[in-house]
């Protein structure tokens, strides 16, 4: 992982660095200074721990980040007492999604097909 050193430079055009914390490109024109706030996740980060390129995540991390949140969830279903449990399953019907058509006959495939193509288009 390569980070900000004494030696980087931010030459005329600028130099993109990356928030060690949150993994947001910023960009800045100098580097005299010896730490800055993340215009992401407004962290105040020291001048060393920029990043010059960004956090490689992994479908991993992506992972086990879902499967915390989910066990956390279902150890405060488990435990009610302790913790009020906001559901957050609600359903939301997608706006996009048009009505379905009720055809007067038996579809065939091709009309099928060439309906939703249709209305893959308006949405497009
Ligand atoms: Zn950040």
């Amino acid at each position: 992982m390569k980070k900000v050193n004494k030696y980087t430079r931010a030459g005329n055009n600028g130099k993109e660095i990356y928030c060690s914390e949150c993994n947001a490109k910023n960009k800045v024109y100098h580097f005299s200074w010896s730490a800055i706030t993340c215009g992401n996740c407004k962290g105040m980060i020291d001048k060393y721990k920029w990043l010059l390129e960004p956090k490689k995540l992994t479908l991993n991390k992506y992972f086990n980040e879902y499967k915390s949140t989910i066990m956390q969830k279902i150890h405060d279903a488990f435990n009610p007492e302790k913790k009020k449990i906001e559901w957050d399953n609600e359903y939301k019907p997608n706006i996009k999604i048009q009505s379905t058509v009720k055809p007067d006959h038996k579809p065939t495939f091709n009309e099928i097909s060439e309906h939703i193509h249709k209305q893959y288009n308006k949405l497009k």
